[in-house]
C-alpha cells in the first residue's frame, strides 16, 4: 500500500523545510519532495492543505496508565507523594485498569503528536497490547524492583523481568520489551547485576530513574560510595546503553559516565518543578557530549502527556536559570523530543524523516493565528506551537489520529472503560 501525503512541508533532519509531498510505501519512507511518478498499486492520497510535516515526538519517559490517578496527590514532595498518595492506589490496579489507562494515555498522545514512548508500569504485558491495539509504538518493561537489599521483596521479580524481555512478542513489531530498575534505592544490588547479566544476550539499552531527588543522590553517595549513574554503570546496567529518567543531580562525572556507555539522560522539565527536583543541568549535560531526550513522566507529577509543552519549558526554563538566551536552542531541543529520544530507546529507524525511515509522523497545522508570520521554524514549533495544532498523527505509514478521530481505537468504549477503572480504584 502507499500513501502520498500531499501539498505539506516537511521538516527534514537539519531542520530545513522542504515543500512537496511525503510518500509512504507501507511503513517507510520512500520519497520527501518533488514529483510523484505514477505508480500502478493501490495509493491513497492525503490532502495535507499546506500544513507541516514533523518527526513524530518520542516520550522517553512516561507511566502511561497514570492517567488513572491524573493529579492525584498534588502539593506532595516526591516520597511522600509515591507513599501516601500514588503507590496505595497502584496496588488496587489490575491488568484491565492498565489497558484502560494506557489507552487513554495513548489518544491524548496520539492528539499531541506523539508515536512512540518508554513506559515504566505496572502489568506490561497489559501494557504493550493496549500499545499494540491502537497501533502506537512503545517500549515497554517489567519493572525491577526489590524492598530489600538481602532478600529479593517481592519474591521472583528478577526472573519476572527477563522472562518478560524473552517472552514478550508483539506481531506489529512496534512493541519492544526492555529491562528496567526503578531505581538505585527500590530495589538490590543482586537485581540490578542479575539483570544487568541476563541483558548481555539481549543487549537492550535499560530504562531507569536516577538522581531525581537530591536526597535519593546523597543517600546512594552515602550506601554506595557513588552517584546512582555511577552504580549502575559499575553493575554493568549500562553496557549496552540506557534511557535514564531525570538526572536532575547528577554530575559532571556522571554525563562522562552516561556519554561512555552510550546512554541517555532524560529531561522531565514539567515533573522535576511540579515536585520540586530541581532543575537538571541539561545543557553542560549536552555540551559534555551525552544524549539528552525529553519525557513527560507520569501524569500525576505533570499532569499531562503534552510534549509541546515540555518542549516549550525546555526550551525557557534553562535561559532563565543560566541567565543566557543562548543556552538551549529551539533545534536542540526539537531533537531532544525527537531524534534523540528515539536513539536513546535503541531505534534508529525512527524519530527522524529521511528516505528509508519509518513513516512516523505528526501533521502540524500553521494556519493559525499564534503562528504567523512563521519566520523561524524552530522557534515556532518550541515557542508558539500547541498541542492542539497537531492535526494527523502517523505510525508506520498508518494514520492513528485524524482531525479528533482515532481510526484504530474505539473512543466512546475507551471512554467508558477509563471511567470505570478511575470509580474502581476509588478516586
Ligand atoms: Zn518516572
Amino acid at each position: 500500500m502507499r500513501r502520498v501525503f500531499s501539498n505539506g512541508r516537511v521538516l527534514t533532519p537539519s531542520h530545513a523545510v522542504v515543500d512537496g509531498p511525503i510518500v509512504v510505501d507501507g511503513d517507510w519512507i520512500s520519497q520527501i519532495g518533488g514529483v510523484v511518478a505514477p505508480f500502478e498499486g493501490a495509493c491513497e492520497t492525503i490532502d495535507l492543505k499546506g500544513a507541516l510535516v514533523m518527526p513524530g515526538l518520542v516520550n522517553a519517559h512516561g507511566h502511561t496508565a497514570m492517567t488513572l490517578v491524573r493529579g492525584v496527590g498534588g502539593g506532595l514532595p516526591l516520597q511522600r507523594w509515591l507513599e501516601e498518595a500514588i503507590f496505595p492506589v497502584e496496588a488496587k490496579m489490575t491488568p484491565e485498569d492498565i489497558r484502560a489507562g494506557v489507552t487513554w494515555g495513548v489518544m491524548e498522545m496520539l492528539a499531541s503528536g506523539t508515536t512512540l514512548v518508554a513506559d515504566m508500569y505496572d502489568f506490561p504485558q497489559a501494557g504493550g497490547e493496549a500499545f499494540a491495539a491502537a497501533g502506537m509504538k512503545a517500549n515497554v518493561c517489567r519493572v525491577g524492583l526489590c524492598f530489600s537489599e538481602t532478600d529479593e521483596v517481592p519474591p521472583g521479580r528478577a526472573k519476572e523481568c527477563i522472562d518478560f524481555v524473552r517472552d514478550f512478542k508483539d506481531s506489529t513489531g512496534r512493541v519492544v520489551a526492555d529491562f528496567c530498575v526503578h531505581s538505585e534505592y527500590l530495589t538490590s544490588e543482586r537485581i540490578v547485576r542479575a539483570l544487568a547479566e541476563a541483558n548481555a544476550d539481549f543487549r537492550r539499552p535499560v530504562h531507569a530513574h536516577v538522581s531525581e531527588t537530591e536526597k535519593e543522590h546523597r543517600e546512594c553517595l552515602a550506601r554506595r560510595g557513588k552517584t546512582p549513574i555511577a552504580y549502575l554503570a559499575d553493575c554493568g546496567l549500562l553496557d549496552h546503553g540506557g534511557y535514564l529518567a531525570h538526572a536532575v543531580w547528577a554530575t559532571d562525572d556522571d554525563f562522562a559516565v552516561a556519554r561512555a556507555k552510550g546512554a541517555a539522560l532524560v529531561h522531565n522539565p514539567t515533573s522535576n518543578m511540579k515536585l520540586g527536583s530541581g532543575f537538571a543541568r541539561i545543557p553542560a549535560a549536552i555540551a559534555a557530549g551525552t544524549r539528552v531526550a525529553l519525557g513527560t513522566d507520569g501524569c500525576a507529577s505533570n499532569d499531562n502527556l503534552n510534549l509541546f509543552e515540555e518542549m516549550h519549558l525546555a526550551a525557557l526554563i534553562h535561559k532563565g536559570v543560566a541567565k543566557d538566551p543562548t543556552a538551549l536552542p529551539a533545534g536542540a531541543v526539537l531533537d531532544m523530543a525527537t531524534v534523540n529520544g528515539a536513539k536513546a530507546l535503541g531505534r534508529n529507524d525512527t524519530g527522524a524523516l529521511a528516505v528509508g525511515m519509518k513513516a512516523d509522523f505528526c501533521v502540524v497545522d500553521f494556519d493559525k493565528p499564534h503562528l504567523k508570520p512563521c519566520l523561524d521554524i524552530m522557534n515556532a514549533l518550541v515557542y508558539s506551537a500547541q498541542a492542539s495544532d497537531v492535526v494527523m498523527t502517523v505510525v508506520d505509514g498508518e494514520i492513528l489520529y485524524d482531525h479528533g478521530e482515532y481510526p484504530t481505537i474505539d473512543a466512546g468504549r475507551a471512554e467508558f472503560e477509563f471511567r470505570a477503572a478511575v470509580k474502581r480504584l476509588g478516586l
